[in-house]
């Protein structure tokens, strides 16, 4: 699994297509985890802390700023390669069974075809390249505009590179669509809901990961200085900014926080669709971890909904484990080892006051494979979620009002 993707193979690869990041070379260290605390300020992007050491995805930049800092790395890129080294063309089936934006907005637009009054395809915004951000809302009666019912967003791929975080959505969409006449539970929770999912916020990121550099992790803009890329999930305004542990004003960090909250029109359209309706919980999909993280993420300080929070989060993480046995932690985002600020559930719990969770899907640490999951693993794991979402959206309808 580790060894199936090539981490070499979008460098040297160039973008035909203006406004993208030129492919970079980018490098895999480990540090001694007792180093690791001088780390944080360096803003680097953390792969896992595994085994006593802590691996980085480190730019040339982040190598010689860890040099100066006097910090030890060791190179450990060998172990990450992989046989494939040819050039791809922008027509390869490059990304297997996980969907690119071309193939998410044909199975979409098929879903709500074939099932025109659970289903409606919403284009929520555009990203910076002009794609649409599509948002399907599920409900009984899904033409008529306001049925005051319990509302769920869903929300997956802020970073490009988390693939399979377009898939659970995804799939937790269409299993909601097709299984509703036969399933009597899931009729009639969304016979008393509206569940919006957004699988792909960012698209332009993920086309950028499948066809040029795999780890690419935030959006595509050109910030002017020869860096690119905003992370989007660092770009919302509750505690944006708040320090520079938990993202960075520095734009070529991979959690660079743009140069002012909602500058990106993948954030806005989020921000955007939350204000015009009345969301009772938010999820949003990222990968890897396995663990349900949940505000706040910008101190370790608990919110004043602590209990409500983590009881939400332990629910969820019971019904996953039961489907395929995989354990998810839960718990703070920002009691974690890296604290993170202007992210997507800070923002949805601290400006909107809604119940948010942050789903880091599996595999639960870079040996098994970090943000590259097997193909075979997408259903197990889409599978695996259903359930929690059927608790969310429960809780939602009896919540309502409240
Ligand atoms: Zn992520």
């Amino acid at each position: 699994m580790l060894l199936a993707f090539s981490l070499w193979s979008a460098a040297g690869i160039i973008s035909g297509r203006t406004g993208s990041p030129a492919a970079r070379k980018h490098a895999i260290v480990s540090i001694e985890k007792p180093a690791a605390a001088v780390l944080k300020s360096l803003c680097l992007d953390i792969l896992m802390d595994w085994n006593g050491k802590i691996y980085i995805v480190a730019s040339a930049d982040d190598l010689k700023k860890m040099k100066e800092a006097n910090i030890r790395y060791r190179d450990e890129t060998a172990i990450f390669s992989a046989p494939e080294k040819g050039a791809v063309s922008l027509q390869t089936l490059r990304n297997g069974a996980f969907h690119s934006y071309g193939e998410l907005e044909r199975d979409l637009l098929a879903l709500e075809r074939s099932h025109p009054h659970l289903a409606k395809v919403y284009d929520i915004g555009d990203s910076l390249e002009m794609r649409n951000i599509y948002a399907l809302k599920i409900s009984d009666n899904v033409q008529f505009e306001e049925e005051g019912e319990a509302q769920v967003l869903i929300l997956g791929c802020h970073h490009a590179r988390e693939w399979i975080s377009v898939e659970v959505p995804y799939y937790v969409a269409e299993h909601l669509v097709v299984s509703y006449d036969s399933d009597a539970r899931i009729r009639s929770l969304i016979d008393r809901s509206e569940v919006w999912i957004v699988p792909l916020v960012n698209p332009d990121g993920l086309e950028y990961s499948i066809h040029f550099y795999r780890y690419w992790r935030k959006n595509t803009r050109n910030n002017g200085d020869g860096t690119y890329g905003v992370d989007p999930n660092r770009n919302y305004s509750y505690q944006w900014g708040h320090d520079d542990e938990g993202s960075s004003p520095n734009t070529i960090s991979d959690v660079y926080r743009g140069p002012e909250p909602f500058s990106e029109p993948e954030t806005r359209a989020v921000r955007d669709l939350v204000e015009q309706n009345d969301f009772q919980v938010v999820i949003s999909y990222h990968n890897y971890s396995q663990v349900i993280l949940y505000p706040w993420g910008y101190t370790a300080d608990p919110t004043n909904k602590d209990a409500l929070l983590r009881n939400m989060a332990a629910a969820m993480a019971a019904r996953m484990e039961a489907v395929n046995g995989r354990v998810y932690g839960y718990g703070r985002s920002g009691n974690a080892l890296y604290v993170t600020n202007g992210d997507t559930v800070d923002w949805a719990f601290g400006a909107k006051g809604i119940p948010a969770f942050t789903i880091e899907l599996p595999p639960v640490d870079q040996l098994l494979g970090a943000f590259i999951n097997a193909e075979e693993d997408i259903l197990p794991i889409a599978r695996e979620n259903i359930p929690a979402m059927l608790y969310i959206i429960n809780w939602a309808v009896n919540n309502r009002n409240q």
